[in-house]
């Protein structure tokens, strides 16, 4: 099994870490050459049930210009060439117009989209449960995994959900 995964969400919720701890425990192969002329691959995770490929998707913010704009289409169409989207929040910031942006982006996604809860460390379980609601009332998601990028709390969780969907 092997298949592309795309980490989108508003800056510093913890997509960076999320990868560096992914790939820093396994094998990393990082390549800096455009994979098309949207994507490029940031890191390969191998184990014995497949592989995960992840690459980015530029341009899935607010815009402030026309350009801006005319990013997000095309990030919108990138998309489109993966077989999962992490859509990434941080549990310690309240829901808000940033979310709805990128949701509205993932609003026709023909993809799985797994909703990864992070920075779950920071806060109490119920909390996460009553964040996770929220989200729940705004679209369905394929999985729902709360994670800490940074401790590692349910990465493996997160492949092995991966793997199952790929
Ligand atoms: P990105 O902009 O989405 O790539 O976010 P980064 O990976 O750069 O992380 C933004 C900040 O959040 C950094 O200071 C990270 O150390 C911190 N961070 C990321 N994941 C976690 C987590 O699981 N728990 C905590 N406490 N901090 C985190
Ligand atoms: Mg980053």
């Amino acid at each position: 099994k092997s298949g592309f995964v795309s980490i989108v969400g508003r800056p510093n919720v913890g997509k960076s870490t999320l990868l560096n701890t992914i790939i820093g425990e396994k094998i990393a192969i990082v390549s800096e050459k455009p994979q098309t002329t949207r994507t490029r691959i940031q890191g390969i995770y191998t184990c014995e049930r497949g592989q995960v490929i992840f690459v980015d998707t530029p341009g899935i913010h607010k815009p402030k210009h026309l350009l801006g704009e005319y990013m997000v289409k095309v990030s919108a169409r990138s998309l489109e060439e993966v077989d999962i989207i992490y859509y990434m929040t941080d549990v310690t910031r309240p829901f808000g117009g940033g979310e709805s942006f990128i949701l509205e982006q993932l609003k026709d996604a023909r993809v799985p989209v797994f909703l990864l809860v992070n920075k779950i460390d920071l806060v109490s379980e119920q909390e996460v449960k009553d964040y996770i609601q929220i989200f729940n009332q705004q679209r369905s998601f394929s999985e729902v995994v709360s994670i800490s990028a940074a401790c590692g709390t349910n990465l493996q969780l997160l492949i092995d959900k991966t793997l199952d969907a790929l």
